[in-house]
Formats: structure tokens, C-alpha cells, sequence
């Protein structure tokens, strides 16, 4: 299944993708798709809802807005540095261990809203990602058992303001949570949509050229280890978003002169089987 949200920000329903590309309203479900819903085995009530209902279901209009596939969850959970050559382009070491970080959930923004490029920011940078969604409650979990936690996989561009992130003390957080900096979408696929996470191809193109080419096979930890290794330190709850690093290519690494984003720029990404996004850069009002 392919989970979206629709409808302007703030009133935002639930909806599906069928396999022969229509999106319809699944609100009659009841239920957005949140906590509750991942928690409480809402992907197979779906799934029965949608088998009898999803031809007489209302269609969605292409001009609609796509919102975050997901609702805001409780935790929007980075890995760092997760491919080599990112982390060489980044002049850092390749982690021994994973490097987590927090992205402020109020971020999520739907996959083709404008980017909003923040007051004061002169380095606002881009960095296509996998995501993952958790299905079910994970505390100390095994990687042979992590991909049992996964409800499914969506498209993420990890937006950070590099000064706000490395020059400004310390800690990640400041560059990567400002608004409509964690475009999440255009939907959720479901494990069976994706049976394998770590050979997709994921690319990234900054006004048609492409930036970022790059496979989740390149990944220095995969997703049952990320899962498991994030579950020792805290509890991830159903809907909760890990996203697992980004490839080369960022606007910070383009020698001799790096590149960052600038209002009118269009940014357009994707990963296999997870659809593509489009950007494009306003300054903040
Ligand atoms: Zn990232």
C-alpha cells in the first residue's frame, strides 16, 4: 500500500495511492495516519477497509496538495554522516558508531511545498534521504528482529543551514528545524512495496542538475541496524521517522566553491519506489 495525506496545511486528511495511480480520500477510514493508527494495527484494517471501499472512495484532484505522508510523530530521529564519500566530502572521519540527531517535528511539510529559506540563513542546504517509519513500539530491539517495527519507507530531503548546524555550538539540532525543512512524501510504502531498502537508487537535482547520485547499498549502517541501535538509547514509538543519512553531493561539498540554496532555486528528488519531490526556495517573510 502506498499511504498519503492530503488538503491544506492544518487540515490534512488521510488518503491512498492505488496501484494504477489514482489517489483517493481514505478519511472514511478514520483515522489519520498517527500513533494510534501505526500502533493499533491500522495498516491491516486499511488494507480491509480499502479492498472493499477503495473504487467507490472519492478521487482526489491532481492539483490537491500532498501533505507529509505521515502525521507529526513524537520523534524525528537523523543518522549522521551514514555514507563514506558524504562524510569525506564533509571532511569529517566515517563513524565507528552511528551519529544521531534530532530534527524538530514541527519541520514536516509536504513534498512539493516551497521551501522556506530561513531569516539570517545564508547556507541552506539539501540532502535526499530514506526514511523509515516505525510500525510498532521499539526498546532494546535485535537487528534480526528490527524489520518486524518497520510500517514502511518514504522519500526525505533533510534540509540543514550549515552555519546553524557546524559554526553555531556544538549541536546539530539549530540547523536542521526550521519550517518546511523535512519534506516528507509524496507517500508511505508499505515493506511489500519495497522488498529491498538497501538497493535503491536515490538522486537529487538543484535546477535540472543532478547533485546527488547515489544507492542505499553505499549506507555504512543499514536499516536493522540503525533501528536496532536507536532502540538502545530510547524508546521509538509507532509513527515515529528515523531518516538514515544522505550521499555525496550536498551544496556544502561542491569544491572549489560550494553551493547553497537561493530563493527562486528548484530542487527536485527521489529513491526508487518512493516517488520524487519538487521544491522550490522562497526567502522567509
Ligand atoms: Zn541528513
Amino acid at each position: 500500500m502506498k499511504l498519503i495525506r492530503f488538503g491544506n496545511p492544518g487540515q490534512e486528511k488521510p488518503g491512498l495511492q492505488l496501484p494504477d495511480g489514482r489517489r483517493i480520500d481514505a478519511s472514511a477510514y478514520g483515522s489519520d495516519y498517527d500513533e494510534s493508527f501505526f500502533g493499533g494495527d491500522g495498516l491491516a484494517l486499511l488494507s480491509t477497509w480499502a479492498a472493499e471501499h477503495a473504487d467507490s472512495a472519492p478521487t482526489i484532484d491532481d492539483s490537491t496538495r500532498l501533505a507529509s505522508c505521515i502525521a507529526r510523530p513524537s520523534k524525528i530521529i537523523c543518522v549522521g554522516l551514514n555514507y563514506a564519500d558524504h562524510a569525506k566530502e564533509a571532511g569529517a572521519e566515517i563513524p565507528k558508531e552511528p551519529i544521531l540527531f534530532f530534527k524538530a517535528t514541527s519541520a514536516l511539510c509536504g513534498p512539493n511545498d516551497q521551501v522556506i529559506i530561513p531569516r539570517k540563513s545564508e547556507k541552506t542546504d539539501w540532502e535526499v534521504e530514506l526514511a523509515i517509519v516505525i510500525g510498532k513500539k521499539a526498546s532494546y530491539v535485535s537487528e534480526s528482529n528490527a524489520l518486524q517495527h518497520v510500517a514502511g519507507y518514504a522519500l526525505h530531503n533533510d534540509y540543514s543551514e550549515r552555519e546553524w548546524q557546524l559554526e553555531r555550538g556544538g549541536q546539530w539540532v539549530k540547523g536542521k528545524s526550521c519550517d518546511t525543512f523535512a519534506p516528507l512524501g509524496p507517500f508511505l510504502a508499505t515493506p511489500d512495496e519495497i522488498p529491498d531498502p538497501h538497493n535503491l537508487k536515490l538522486w537529487l537535482k538543484l535546477n535540472g542538475e543532478t547533485l546527488q547520485n547515489s544507492s542505499t547499498a553505499q549506507m555504512i549502517f543499514n536499516v536493522p541496524q540503525v533501528i536496532s541501535y536507536i532502540s538502545q538509547f530510547m524508546t521509538l514509538l509507532p509513527g515515529d521517522l528515523i531518516s538514515t543519512g544522505t550521499p555525496p553531493g550536498v551544496g556544502m561539498g561542491i569544491k572549489p566553491d560550494p553551493i547553497f540554496l537561493k530563493p527562486g532555486d528548484t530542487v527536485e528528488l527521489g529513491v526508487d519506489g518512493l516517488g520524487t519531490q519538487k521544491q522550490s526556495a522562497i526567502a522567509a517573510p
